[in-house]
């Protein structure tokens, strides 16, 4: 990788679950409840739910980049329909968006982020979160860990801005605070993240080991690969030029 990639990032862009939030941990449970609510008291289909969005019912692991992994609650909703859920697709994306609000509340966060915010903000990076979440899940989540006053963007599938792997939730932040995309840095665990921010042409894409990705599935699409995002405390410049 280029140092000088490095030395110009004033802004780092995070994905939220595998990235802010520890993915099995977090979502394992919120995704059998998912199935639960889309076979609609069919005991028998919410396994095969869940085994055709990538989760394995027994082993509670998640595929990386499938569809429980990195679709967002409308794309999730779609799947369970053509895998056999009864819902109509509005009804279920209404559903499980309820849900994931609800799911802030048990999420198991990757590190202290209240203080890794707090320091990189102080360093002078501008904060933001982009999300196939919803925006009021992401919230949540953020005053949840207490890094809500530290965030300059908030980008759920939601808000406008397109989804991934769009380039648009990157236009969005750049807009937001002022940066050429070549001065952000994209931090996600889904090749989706990764590809998202090579089309806004971000000046580095970061993949975290922390959700349902891995060095053999991220590194190709990534510039570096990092076991968590407290590395990036290191990785960065000590003071981002404004
Ligand atoms: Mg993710």
């Amino acid at each position: 990788m280029n140092p000088d990639k490095l030395t110009r990032i004033a802004g780092i862009l995070f994905d939220k679950d595998g990235t802010l939030l520890r993915y099995d941990e977090s979502w394992g449970p919120v995704n059998r409840e998912a199935a639960r609510i889309a076979a609609a008291g069919n005991a028998g289909l919410e396994p095969q739910l869940l085994f055709s969005g990538g989760m394995d019912p027994v082993s509670g692991h998640t595929r990386a980049d499938s569809l429980l992994a990195a679709g967002n609650a409308a794309e999730i909703a779609a799947g369970f329909v053509s895998a056999g859920s009864l819902f109509d697709v509005a009804e279920l994306t209404r559903l499980l968006d309820e849900l994931f609000v609800r799911a802030a509340e048990f999420s198991v966060p990757v590190a202290d982020l209240a203080g890794l915010f707090a320091r990189l903000k102080a360093r002078g990076f501008k904060l933001g979160v982009a999300s196939s979440d919803n925006e009021e899940s992401i919230r949540q989540t953020a005053i949840r860990f207490g890094f809500i006053d530290h965030l300059d963007f908030i980008a759920g599938y939601d808000s406008g801005h397109g989804v991934k792997p769009e380039p648009g939730m990157v236009l969005g932040f750049c807009r937001a605070v002022g940066l050429d995309p070549g001065e952000v840095a994209m931090v996600g665990d889904n090749n989706h993240d990764m590809h998202m921010g090579e089309k806004a042409g971000v000046g580095l894409k970061v993949a975290v080991l922390t959700g349902t990705g891995s060095r053999e599935t991220l590194s190709a699409a990534a510039d570096i690969c990092l076991d968590d995002i407290t590395a990036l405390e290191r990785l960065l410049p000590e003071k981002a030029e404004a």
